[in-house]
């Protein structure tokens, strides 16, 4: 249900029969790739890899490398190391100049 973005209260509230076939139509879905499981299951399926560049996603993977560097710390006292729970996103402007978090 999460799949569709509904909570268990919604999902709850369709009418069964919405359910029964969103879930049929779930089912047909290969959940490693996202295609249709009658295609990515065919056997001799020819397949090139393709390749996107995404700069704010390579920005966040160079903030997380070099965060990940400056802090191998110890776990502190309840075990949790610096980036425990830390998740990053990208912004135009730095909105906490004063945050040394990601400075090397
Ligand atoms: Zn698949």
């Amino acid at each position: 249900m999460r799949e569709w973005g509904l909570t268990p209260p919604l999902w709850r509230e369709l009418p069964e029969g919405d359910r029964e076939l969103m879930l049929a139509e779930s089912a047909l879905v290969c959940p490693s790739c996202g295609n249709l499981r009658s295609y990515c299951s065919r056997p001799g399926l020819e397949l090139y890899p393709q390749r996107d560049e995404c700069f704010v996603t390579a920005a966040r993977e160079l903030a997380l490398r070099r965060a990940r560097s400056k802090n191998k710390q110890e776990p502190d006292t309840r075990g949790l190391h610096p980036l425990d729970g830390v998740s990053v996103w990208m912004a135009e402007a730095d909105i906490n100049p004063d945050d040394e978090f990601f400075d090397v």
